[in-house]
């Protein structure tokens, strides 16, 4: 017995600076990429990967990932920036 004092809160890492955060204050982010086989002859293969990435809540504030959420809720539009 003992040694038990985070069984209840898994402990996320932060993907911006590797901190370790409480899930519950964890901001997690999906990232969506979009792969394409450009193949002519053979299938053309679509996959959707969906990356959730957990930020502490100053990355998330600092890279605006709150403010991101919403506008994803806001507006649908698939407009993914290859950015990363
Ligand atoms: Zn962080």
């Amino acid at each position: 017995m003992g040694g038990n004092r985070r069984g209840k809160d898994r402990l996320m890492t932060c993907v911006s600076c590797g901190r370790m955060v409480p899930r519950t204050k964890a901001v997690d982010y999906e990232k969506r990429s979009l792969f394409t086989t450009d193949l002519r002859d053979q299938e053309n293969v679509t996959a959707f990967s969906t990356t959730t990435e957990y930020y502490c809540i100053s990355c998330a504030k600092h890279r605006k990932i709150f403010e991101k959420k919403k506008q994803q809720a806001a507006r649908a539009k698939e407009r993914n920036q290859a950015r990363f």
